[in-house]
């Protein structure tokens, strides 16, 4: 009888039964590399969990440590034999042995073994490598066996350093990535009655995304068809005949549908597992939520169930539809092993509002489903099992958090107006039309940066002109009469597609990127401004380009525009050609820029990297630089005498005009237009509804005076506002 967790068990007996062998044991690699006997049929059952080998001791673990099989009739003669009494096999003369790997990683050993001394033979081996890679997934997707004897170390707290995917505070159980059902059957005789599985699984799985797009998602239909736009890369790789054409071939050498979509999976995995570009990486976290989605259908398993409330899922990789599915269970939070802040997990988590975390290695290996965990997506931490203080601490900052939203929720048809009556208008940063829902969640005064590359990455390519005026249209129709400032495609640098090589330069911030990839290669971004003038037909249409650093490049950018809308069949009512300011060298150009641009922005990321010659993805260098600080503070009073002079708005979009201390100061200055996150919308309107700038700007203008060569005016100023409680 076999001995060991459920589907172990289960497996070591179907092993036996189709090897025709009395044993069948499985041995899993344990950390400190040691391997454990974790199921076992024939071998002594009081051997499982007990029975340790150092990976390179014995037979099974030089079998681990070469990572080749070994097959032997006589195994006790072998020189690396070593006995171990506990399990009686010393019954048996030949035993087979295969690795169990997964991306060039060994997780364990699969042996067979006969009393008979014997050779097995090459289709024996293959069906046993075909089983140690099944095997190799499970255990991987489920982020290994729990131990049977939890040490103390199972107990301990682990903190995880993770960089932020989408920000926000949560707590609750961790559920981890559910493992991918063992195959129960390997090997067929009828490869057409597996074919014909194979296309009914297809066909369902593509039905479930379909049904994902359009249910599961935020309820209105402008949002559904946006997120779209989101799973279109991803509904290429399910769609994408590459892939299931080698699941094809697999089944007709003779494996079950299920096991040839687990080879061809494991085969993609070890290709792809060498490359480093994020976008690619991201494919695969796509290929392994489809094997996921396609054994679910081949199974034809119900839809799981509901997770614990406020769980949070640990994910080594995580699909899109992936994440839209466990949100759809409830979870509370994400944090992904293996996934890039611009890729499809991260953009999906920030659209759906998730807490996500990523970067956090080992993190699915050291948790058990069910222990509590903290993340903090503020200070980008994951607190597995945390102390009874901190999370008391966590908790109490997360009941100050939800009542501070409940008590902001009133601001939300409220105008933003300071105390003493300054209007200021508020817009949203947002890239995605499944964000557009947060134009009447936050009550937005517009869009003050609609960011179009987002689309674009999220969807790995570059749309055609008619797809991206309908997605353009969507954005248009949810703001009615408020405005958007669209921004053409700013690409480059290190928001890459799939296929872009990054450019070899040493800096990519400063290289060929953004309008410079435009204006050298019109053509991409003719098609975009095409299709922004199909879309507002005949609206008012603002669009505004990105990286600006001369005023020639803006006029050669707007020259496009001003082409493709004489061409419009119906031209807007209104067009407005603005720019960015990101570039130091337009300050110094700014009678000549500002006679020809409509409206400026100041995209204060690329601005102060560029100002102050540092990297903004820098974290040795976050902080070291202040906004808050006289150079930065007198350039924008140019910006703004020179811009009241020509009579031309400006804005700020970049991350600074969401910090409260840094808009007060932006408003108190004359900014009267400030674009930030949809989270930062409610309270900032709390904060200027307390903020008497009139009061301020003669401290501001003191701090100013009196602040000599400081680098930073942040203390006085902040004690200005903690003096009169305002919530910074
Ligand atoms: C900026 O640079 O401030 C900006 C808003 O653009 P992005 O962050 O998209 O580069
Ligand atoms: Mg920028």
């Amino acid at each position: 009888m076999a001995r060991g967790s459920a589907p172990l068990g289960e497996v070591v007996e179907l092993v036996a039964a189709e090897m025709v062998s009395e044993v069948c044991s499985i041995y899993v690699v344990r950390p400190g590399d040691l391997l454990e006997l974790a199921a076992t049929h024939g071998l002594r059952a009081a051997a499982v969990g007990h029975t340790r080998l150092r990976v390179g001791e014995g037979i099974v673990g030089l079998v681990a440590a070469t990572g080749t099989a070994l097959n032997l009739p006589d195994a006790q003669n072998h020189p690396a034999f070593a006995y171990r009494g506990e399990t009686g096999e010393d019954l048996y003369a030949s035993l087979l042995a295969v690795p169990m790997r997964r991306a060039g990683e060994t997780l364990g050993v699969l042996a067979v073994q006969n009393r008979a001394p014997r050779r097995f033979t090459g289709i024996e081996v293959e069906v046993m490598e075909t089983v140690a890679m099944l095997l190799a997934e499970t255990l991987a997707a489920s982020g290994g066996i729990a131990a049977p004897e939890e040490g103390a170390a199972g107990a301990l707290t682990r903190r995880f350093d993770a960089a932020v995917l989408a920000g926000g505070l949560t707590m609750g159980p961790v559920v981890r990535r559910g493992s991918a059902p063992a195959s129960r059957r390997l090997l067929t005789d009828d490869p057409a009655g597996e074919l014909q599985r194979l296309a009914a699984a297809t066909a369902t799985m593509q039905r479930g995304i379909d049904e994902l797009i359009a249910d599961r998602l935020p309820a209105v239909a402008a949002e559904a068809a946006a997120s779209r736009e989101v799973l279109e890369a991803y509904r290429l790789v399910a769609a994408d005949a590459g892939w299931l054409k080698r699941v094809t071939v697999a089944i007709r050498t003779g494996l079950t549908a299920e096991a040839a979509v687990l080879r061809v999976a494991g085969e993609l995995r070890e290709s792809m597992r060498r490359i480093t570009d994020p976008y690619l990486r991201e494919r695969l976290a796509d290929v392994e939520d489809l094997v996921g989605r396609l054994l679910t259908a081949l199974e034809g398993k119900a839809p799981p169930p509901p997770v614990a409330p406020g769980s949070i899922l640990l994910a080594r990789r995580l699909g899109p539809a992936e994440l839209l599915d466990w949100h759809a269970r409830g979870i509370a939070g994400v944090v992904i092993e293996e996934a890039s802040p611009a890729g499809h997990a991260a953009i999906l988590a920030r659209a759906l509002g998730l807490p996500a975390l990523s970067g956090t290695r080992g993190v699915v290996e050291s948790a058990a489903d069910g222990d509590d965990a903290v993340l903090d997506g503020e200070a980008g931490h994951l607190i597995l099992r945390p102390e009874t203080d901190v999370s008391e601490a966590y908790a109490k900052a997360m009941a100050a958090r939800t009542a501070r939203q409940a008590a902001l929720a009133p601001l939300r048809t409220a105008p933003a107006t300071s105390a003493d009556g300054t209007r200021i208008q508020l817009m949203l940063n947002v890239g995605l039309a499944i964000e557009l829902d947060q134009m009447e969640a936050t009550g937005a005064d517009g869009i003050g940066l609609y960011r179009t590359e987002i689309g674009v990455l999220a969807k790995g390519a570059i749309a055609d002109i008619a797809e991206q005026a309908a997605s353009y249209a969507r954005v248009l129709d949810a703001v009615g009469a408020r405005p958007v400032l669209f921004r053409t495609l700013d690409l480059g640098g290190d928001k890459l597609l799939p296929g872009d090589r990054a450019e070899p330069g040493e800096n990519p911030a400063m290289g060929w990127r953004s309008l410079r990839i435009g204006l050298d290669r019109p053509a991409v971004l003719r098609r975009q401004l095409r299709a922004l003038l199909m879309a507002a037909d005949g609206r008012p249409l603002s669009v505004m380009f990105p990286m600006v650093a001369t005023v020639a490049e803006f006029r050669a950018a707007r020259g496009l525009l001003e082409a493709e809308a004489a061409k419009a069949a119906r031209p807007p009512e209104r067009l407005a050609i603005g720019t960015m300011l990101e570039i130091p060298a337009l300050l110094w150009q700014l009678p000549s820029l500002l006679a020809e641009a409509d409206f400026v922005s100041v995209g204060s990321n690329d601005l102060m990297q560029f100002l102050f010659a540092a990297d903004r993805g820098s974290k040795l260098l976050a902080g070291r630089y202040d906004p808050l600080s006289p150079p930065v503070l007198d350039m924008l009073d140019s910006l703004l005498e020179h811009a009241r002079a020509a009579s031309v708005p400006v804005s700020v979009c970049g991350e600074i005009a969401s910090r409260p201390l840094e808009a007060l100061v932006l408003a108190a200055m004359g900014f009267t237009t400030l674009s930030m996150p949809a989270m930062s919308i409610l309270p900032m309107k709390a904060l200027l509804a307390a903020a008497d700038l009139a009061a301020f700007r003669p401290v501001l203008a003191a701090i100013r005076r009196g602040s000599g060569a400081a680098a930073s005016l942040r203390e006085p100023l902040a004690a200005w506002a903690r003096e009169r409680q305002l919530p910074i």
